[in-house]
């Protein structure tokens, strides 16, 4: 398959195996992190870790929006279901997440709320149309690249003038994220010398936006794709700036990402949304402007206002690591609910439940266990 075969292939992965090797000098350590769970996924489904030199260490960061989503806005969901009797439209992951009293969205829905999985925006706006006499929420997530389809939606439902549809809007933006990561860096934090940046965040924001990493915190950035040659060569670009001295944003993922990103889709996040003065992210605490809020313009659609709802102060579940994992502090071995108590089947955070989260990355591959016979792509 186009754009995917070429970026799977075992003969160029050695050869760039073999590059990064030749590379990598013996006298010190690389510790790369990657921003995105996709990039994670890819490290441990095709064995990526595995291909280099041990002093090249992948550092795994935030993942996903479902992972960061602090147990607060879970809660805030299942009241808005619960309390307020509307139909909630969520994407699969959120569903089981857990939520405070080891609640869940699926949990909610067993007891009789009404919650309905969705694959897309589009699916709330038909669940909206066919039934005028509900009131449909959907529970939009996503990092930066999602935010068009919520605003399609959301300019949908203007137009069509649906007043029984309205979004409870969990957006959140990398940059600031990255900025936090960075700045807590050091003695309490983890200590980075590269970053394998968003590669889908980066479509649409485009690769200037994480130019304050290098002239701020003089770590250097490599945009990097989601296939495992695309991650292999980022960590090489990474280690050539490092050895070289330089310092800068480069973009190995030039097939999708400019430099501008995509301006249509700029304007569209826009005119629909405003960015939220505070958020609290898992793992992150709260960080100013780093989320999305529907702007003044569609305020009308707004969940939060429309069904405003309190809910009491949040506590992860006893022994959950999500937060210091996903800061890059600690990995999913190093909690000790991993693979005993805390498992896909049974998640007790979000970082087991995601697609993308870590947890879920070192448990379905399974190359944390020393005698893994599960072969990397180059083998
Ligand atoms: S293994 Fe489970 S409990 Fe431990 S950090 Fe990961 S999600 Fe949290």
């Amino acid at each position: 398959m186009r754009y995917v075969d070429e970026f799977r292939d075992q003969r160029l992965a050695r050869q760039l195996a073999a590059a990064i090797a030749a590379a990598a000098r013996p006298d010190r350590e690389y510790r790369l992190m990657e921003f995105c769970g996709g990039h994670t996924h890819a490290i441990f489904r095709y064995g990526v870790q595995h291909l280099m030199p041990s002093n090249v260490r992948f550092i795994h960061g935030p993942g996903c929006p479902v992972c960061v989503l602090p147990m607060a806005r879970i809660d805030q969901a299942i009241a808005l279901a619960t309390r307020h009797g509307v139909t909630l439209c969520t994407y699969g992951d959120l569903m089981r997440v857990p939520a405070s009293e080891r609640k869940s969205l699926l949990k909610a829905k067993a007891e009789g709320a009404d919650i309905r999985m969705i694959y897309s925006t589009q699916d709330a706006l038909r669940i909206a149309r066919e039934n005028p006499e509900r009131q449909v929420v959907l529970f939009a997530i996503g990092f930066e690249t999602t935010t068009p389809p919520t605003a399609v939606a959301i300019k949908t439902a203007r137009a069509e003038g649906l007043a029984n549809f309205s979004v409870f809007c969990n957006h959140v933006l990398t940059p600031p994220a990255l900025r936090t990561i960075l700045a807590t860096a050091g003695p309490e934090g983890v200590r980075l010398d590269g970053i394998l940046g968003p590669s889908h965040v980066s479509t649409l924001i485009g690769s200037r936006p994480y130019a304050f990493v290098p002239s701020e915190f003089g770590v250097p950035v490599v945009i990097a794709g989601f296939e495992p040659l695309d991650v292999m060569q980022s960590a090489l670009m990474l280690i050539e700036q490092i050895n070289a001295g330089r310092c800068e944003v480069e973009n190995q993922y030039l097939r999708a990402v400019t430099e501008d990103g995509n301006p249509k889709a700029l304007a569209l996040m826009d005119e629909v949304f405003r960015i939220r003065d505070r958020f609290e992210w898992r793992g992150l605490g709260e960080l100013p402007d780093s989320a999305l809020a529907l702007s003044e313009d569609y305020a009308d659609l707004d969940a939060e206002l429309r069904f405003p709802v309190e809910v009491p102060e949040s506590r992860e579940a006893r022994g959950c690591e999500c937060p210091a994992i996903l800061r890059g502090v600690k990995e999913p071995t190093d909690c000790r609910l991993f693979g005993t108590v805390c498992t896909p089947d049974n998640p007790m955070g979000s970082c087991m439940v995601s697609s993308e989260g870590a947890c879920a990355a070192y448990w379905s591959y399974g190359r944390f266990r020393a005698s893994s016979s599960s072969p990397a792509v180059g083998a």
